[in-house]
């Protein structure tokens, strides 16, 4: 009977880790990108994220290469 509660525990102990790991990744992940939804529908600097006019062939801000 012992040894069942001190697998039961190991099981959780176990689960509880994971579930550390997986939070933790998921707050690790990058957040969104900040100028993404000031920029909708115009063209977004690859270089830094500037909205640019459609027509616009270099970033107003950096001067990157649009395409
Ligand atoms: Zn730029």
């Amino acid at each position: 009977m012992d040894q069942y509660i001190v697998l039961v525990a190991a099981i959780a102990g176990i689960a509880g880790i994971l579930a550390s790991i997986s939070i933790l990744r998921r707050e690790r992940r990058p957040p969104e990108n900040p100028f993404a939804a000031s920029t909708e529908g115009s063209r977004r600097c690859p270089s830094c994220g500037m909205g640019n006019g459609p027509n616009e062939r270099q970033c107003s801000s950096c001067g990157a290469n649009l395409g």
